[in-house]
């Protein structure tokens, strides 16, 4: 049985041979394990094997994860859809939130953020295809949105997420990566504190890291497929 340091192993040296092949630093692209329907112990795990930053989709489950490991030294991100009466949880569990979308999401998010928390550090999701059936503003709703997330005292913008559609070829996907990039570039170029591009996947990661992702999220491929 192949274990899940052995996969987290493999997943970081994944990371750095894309690094090197697209000319990339070394350690410019870090690694959030998507722990979502996963249990603790496979967390404590991944943990073991120094992983620190860990990404979360539903609210509740996230939660109870969350005051089970709060012993742990873990950076909790949550990524899924954000309904509007569960932003205090967020708010109050998560140092990352990477899937906001809309302004008002943002303002409560920042209202019910116990300062003594520090800033929640937020991330634009990007629904860099137009899919109907996906979550996320468009690139052209970006500045606008950037710059009420920047005026919120309690919350700081790292940058920006996207979900890509999955495409029959990597020239397709490379190009919407690429259109997201120049997007990020300009906000990087206003904000001195955007620093994250979080695109790429158990499937799509190094085409992401060719195209400037500073984050890749990785779920199946270190702890295995999930049951829906
Ligand atoms: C589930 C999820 C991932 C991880 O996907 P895998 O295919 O399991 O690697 C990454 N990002 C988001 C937003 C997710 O919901």
């Amino acid at each position: 049985m192949i274990t899940i340091a052995e996969r987290l192993n493999f997943a970081y040296a994944r990371i750095a041979k894309a690094e090197k092949k697209y000319h990339r630093n070394s350690q410019s692209v870090a690694l959030l394990a998507v722990s979502k329907k996963k249990p603790t112990n496979l967390i404590l795990e991944a943990y073991q094997n120094g992983q620190r930053a860990f990404g979360e989709s539903y609210v509740q489950e996230a939660v109870d994860k969350i005051n089970e490991l709060k012993h742990l030294d873990i950076q909790w991100h949550f990524i899924g859809p954000i309904q509007s009466n569960k932003t205090a949880l967020i708010a109050q569990h998560f140092a990352w939130v990477q899937s906001v979308s809309r302004a008002k999401i943002a303002t409560r998010l920042s209202h019910q953020r116990d300062a003594a928390l520090g800033k929640l550090n937020v991330l634009i999701q990007v629904n860099i295809d137009e899919e109907q059936s996906k979550s996320g503003c468009s690139l052209s709703d970006v500045n606008e949105l950037a710059r009420h997330i920047a005026q919120q005292d309690n919350l700081t913008l790292r940058g920006l997420m996207a979900i890509p559609q999955k495409r029959e070829s990597s020239d397709q996907q490379s190009h919407s990566f690429a259109r997201l990039n120049a997007c990020f570039q300009e906000l990087k170029a206003q904000y001195t504190s955007v620093d994250t591009l979080s695109i790429g996947m158990s499937n799509d990661a190094e085409i992401a890291i060719a195209q400037g992702s500073t984050m890749v999220r990785i779920g199946t491929d270190i702890f295995g497929a999930r049951e829906n």
